[in-house]
């Protein structure tokens, strides 16, 4: 919603709000904030609010630390949750230098950098909906932590009482309209114990903001219910792991920029060059899409998640698919994102590469609507099917080689997260696991 600096402190004081959390993204993609007591609130609306950004990941080194944050005024949002000493409020920041200028290392100010760019090419919003999954696991009733006990068997579309997961379903759908989201759709996902929410789309940069608080509010809700809520793509071998497929459409003045109805797929020349530049930049972006080690795991053939680099007007196994909706709803569906990316980045990834496909009118190859994974190598070479990035390691060593990343990224989060991603394999790569043992401590 649109408020004013007034439209905040009146409903600040009507709501007895008594604590602000000021809150933005670091460079993994993790929430932080900041709380102040209701009195700062005039110093936070005239932009004069200091925090010290130093032991931020990500951020910046001990000698330059002192960092403003401007809020968003149209991300102010009460929460439903009541609390002993009154209620709090969020606003999401905007984090800018002591020098007064926009930090380069917030995710969300590069994207406002990214989307301008695409503002000076002609198009006026990049619109997002996005399909995050996620699995419900019970609570240590004696420590409170997390175990990896799944509480249904439930499967795809299956209702209660198999279902266990749906009353806390149900909750969190609630509480995410209390707090003003448009909920669509919401279902028992493939495997047991897992689930998807699915939002109305809406602009980048509130979709990302959107993405952010629906995490929050998942998470909080199903603790209420003894549970732990994860978003880890792959927590359990052998069955399917969590994606948040990505659908995107860009719009000019005159509506859907994707949609062409004398078109053959009533797709507009601006799709197909976004597309090519979706498939072009596929194995640069996939770091930041598919950030973790864990990652990985899920991007294998057999359990719903892309492990080639297509696309498909009907078949699921592609990277990029574009759903059956025509007119306004025309899109593209980017299937190999999971929840653990930071969407700030995920959205200025696959714009850039999107754009860069509209400026160098970029061919995409032809729609692939067999089954992939029954093709072999020579098969997939004649269709120019290439393959994702199958480990962290290798998904860094393509994000280093593409020039469109960087410009992207920026230079603060380009040199940033690639330095903590080689920190992140390298680590990872140094432990035995218990894989390993099974299998050789006997045979050799
Ligand atoms: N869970 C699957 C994935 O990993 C997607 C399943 C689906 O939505 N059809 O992407
Ligand atoms: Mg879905
Ligand atoms: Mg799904
Ligand atoms: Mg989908």
């Amino acid at each position: 919603a649109a408020y004013t600096k007034d439209d905040i402190v009146s409903l600040a004081k009507k709501e007895n709000v008594k604590f602000l959390r000021l809150m933005f993204t670091d460079l993994f993609g993790i929430i932080k904030n900041v709380e102040v007591p209701i009195s700062q609130l005039d110093k936070l609306l005239e932009n004069k609010l200091m925090f010290d950004g130093s032991s931020i990941d990500g951020f910046v080194r001990i000698e330059e630390s002192d960092m403003y944050l401007y809020p968003d005024l149209s991300t102010w949002m009460i929460f439903p949750w009541e609390h002993e000493h009154g209620k709090i409020a969020r606003i999401i920041c905007e984090v800018y230098n002591a020098d007064r200028t926009p930090f380069q290392g917030d995710p969300r100010n590069n994207l406002i950098r990214v989307l301008k760019e695409m503002n000076d090419l002609g198009f006026t919003e990049f619109n997002i909906g996005p399909e995050p999954e996620f699995f419900l696991f019970k609570l240590d009733p004696i420590t409170g932590k997390p175990t990896t006990q799944l509480n249904d068997k439930g499967s795809y579309f299956d209702l209660a009482p198999v279902d266990l997961g749906e009353n806390c379903r149900r909750d969190i759908v609630l509480e995410l309209e209390n707090m003003g989201f448009d909920v669509e759709a919401s279902h028992h996902e493939v495997a047991p114990g897992q689930h998807e929410i699915d939002f109305k789309y809406a602009d980048a940069l509130q979709a990302c903001d959107n993405i952010q608080t629906f995490k929050l509010v998942v998470k909080t809700v199903a603790r209420k219910h003894g549970l732990h809520a994860t978003f880890m793509p792959k927590p359990l071998n052998g069955i399917n792991g969590s994606g948040m497929h990505i659908n995107m459409s860009l719009f000019h003045k005159d509506g859907n920029a994707f949609f062409d109805e004398k078109d053959e797929m009533q797709l507009s020349e601006s799709a197909y060059q976004f597309l090519g530049g979706l498939l072009q930049h596929a194995r640069g972006y996939t770091a930041v899409t598919n950030p973790t080690v864990n990652s990985y795991k899920r991007l294998v053939p057999g359990f719903e998640a892309p492990v080639y680099v297509a696309w498909s007007g009907r078949n699921r196994s592609p990277l990029v698919r574009v759903p059956i909706a025509r007119g306004l709803s025309t899109r593209l569906e980017l299937r190999s994102v999971d929840a653990t990316a930071n969407p700030y980045l995920v959205i200025a990834a696959i714009l850039e590469a999107g754009l860069d496909g509209l400026r160098n009118k970029v061919v995409p190859p032809a729609s692939v609507d067999r089954n992939i994974y029954v093709m072999n190598r020579q098969e997939r070479q004649d269709n120019q099917i290439g393959d994702l990035p199958s480990t962290l390691h290798n998904a860094i060593k393509a994000l280093e080689k593409d020039d469109v990343m960087e410009k992207a990224m920026g230079p603060h989060l380009y040199p940033s997260f690639i330095e903590a991603k080689q920190l992140e394999w390298s680590a990872y790569r140094q432990e035995v696991s218990e894989w390993e043992r099974d299998q050789y401590l006997e045979l050799y």
